[in-house]
């Protein structure tokens, strides 16, 4: 029933064949000047289960940037087809290469992500991510492509022109960034169109981190199903792991990535069902295979079987990037805390921005909210009560109390692409 039997294969099955993949993909790496000399010494007959893998060192962030633009690759330029990069805001970016089999795998991978949230053939899907460096742009175009669905190149922005594409092409797939999402819900409602009239059923979001709630309101505000789609330009892009209809966590798809959730200080394993850093192995790339990849993202395998039958594991929703882990007064708060919490208010907005700042020797956050229109009254008491409750609720998940600063609705600046959602000038003079 599946479009790729593999995703139904027996564990002990997929195990073999991770190995094998695995195996292959240590050879492989040793054509690239970076693995030749980093795996000089390794043995490949060292590895003789999945577990095994833990022999090998991990890559990291720095090593693809000290090794830019070609040290990774394991072929002359010349096989090469495509190039991405990622989306880092700073110093040195990275940059993924693929061979035209590179890409048939990833279309393939996506093709499988997108049928398994049940689009089909005969669906239209509009993509309204980014398209250039960012892997959202031709990732899902080209996957959605495979599948045999429609596929409107939207890009990003816009919102009168995509609401006129989705009418006129009776649109019923979006692939769109939730922090988008929520701004396009309104937009929506605001031209005029009951969201319930539009022709969309599945939405395919990701690329940011964001709580179930948002989720939630994305699907509540729009009248459609949103899925939760997870990946990294430095594993292709999206397509790395997704949900099913049963939306109990993303499949990661294992025959082409062998995933483990380490403790990010110690580097060890966590105990099953843990939360820890994901680190991530290509077992199915041929121009540029990367191992033990240190994605500093915080998730942690959902333990059980999935209801559709799947036998890849599934991962939990991100929580957070190690790096995104704010530090206040000695305190760790990550952003999706603060989002949760506001997320399931229901005065609450679309939008919020959390901003870091030092006065003197102490430091302060700042949670600046949108709040709904009908609840921006005048009257200063009733606003200032809001205030205090947003504060409270806040105060009782990050454990101490933020400045909130209520703001109009889409009165916050938004950013194409991916959600800004921490601005900290602590460190600035
Ligand atoms: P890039 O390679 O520049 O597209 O960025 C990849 C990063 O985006 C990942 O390492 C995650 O931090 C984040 N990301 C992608 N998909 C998701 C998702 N579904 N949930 C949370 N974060 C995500
Ligand atoms: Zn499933």
């Amino acid at each position: 029933m599946y479009f790729d039997s593999v995703e139904a294969m027996d564990r002990a099955e997929l195990e073999q064949l991770q190995v094998e993949r695995l195996k292959k993909t240590i050879e492989n790496a040793k054509k690239s000047p970076f693995y030749s000399e980093r795996l000089a010494d390794f043995n490949v007959n060292d590895i003789r289960t999945a577990d095994d893998i833990t022999k090998l060192p991990f890559t990291t962030k720095n090593d693809l940037r000290s090794q830019y633009p070609h040290g990774l690759l394991t072929k002359p330029l010349e096989d090469f087809v495509r190039m991405h990069a990622s989306s880092g805001t700073t110093g040195t970016p990275t940059a993924i290469f693929y061979t035209q089999k590179d890409l048939d795998t990833w279309a393939e991978l996506m093709a499988r992500s997108m049928y398994a949230c049940g689009c089909r053939k005969s669906d239209t899907l509009q993509n309204m991510s980014g398209y250039g460096l960012f892997t959202g742009g031709l990732g899902i175009h080209y996957g959605s492509e495979r599948l045999g669905m429609i596929t409107i190149p939207s890009g990003a922005g816009n919102t009168k022109r995509q609401i006129k594409l989705i009418r006129d092409h009776n649109v019923s797939v979006l692939h769109i960034i939730p922090s988008f999402a929520l701004y396009f819900a309104q937009q929506v409602q605001e031209a005029g169109f009951k969201t319930e009239d539009m022709p969309w059923r599945i939405a395919l979001i990701g690329a940011e981190p964001h709580t179930e709630e948002a989720r939630a309101k994305i699907e509540e505000m729009m009248n459609i199903k949103a899925y939760n789609s997870y990946g990294l330009s430095e594993m292709n892009g999206p397509g790395v792991a997704f949900e099913c209809i049963h939306q109990t966590g993303m499949h990661l798809w294992e025959d082409a990535y062998i995933a483990e959730i380490i403790d990010p200080k110690t580097g060890e394993h966590v105990a099953e069902g843990e939360i820890g850093e994901l680190v991530m192995t290509t077992i199915r790339r041929e121009g540029m295979p990367i191992i033990r990849y240190r994605t500093r993202d915080l998730t942690r395998f959902i333990p059980g079987q999935c209801e559709c039958g799947r036998t890849h594991r599934r991962i939990d929703r991100i929580t957070g990037r190690a790096d995104d882990m704010m530090i206040l007064k000695g305190v760790n708060i990550y952003p999706m805390q603060i989002e949760q919490c506001l997320m399931s208010m229901p005065e609450v907005g679309q939008n919020y921005l959390i901003e870091l700042v030092r006065e003197g020797v102490s430091d302060h956050m700042t949670v600046k909210v949108e709040i709904k229109e009908e609840f921006f009254v005048e009257d200063m008491r009733v606003l200032q009560g809001l205030q205090k409750k947003i504060a409270k609720t806040l105060c009782s998940e990050i454990l101490l109390t933020p400045r909130v600063e209520l703001c109009q609705h889409d009165s916050i600046p938004k950013t194409e692409g991916k959600a800004v959602r921490v601005i900290d000038t602590r460190d600035e003079d």
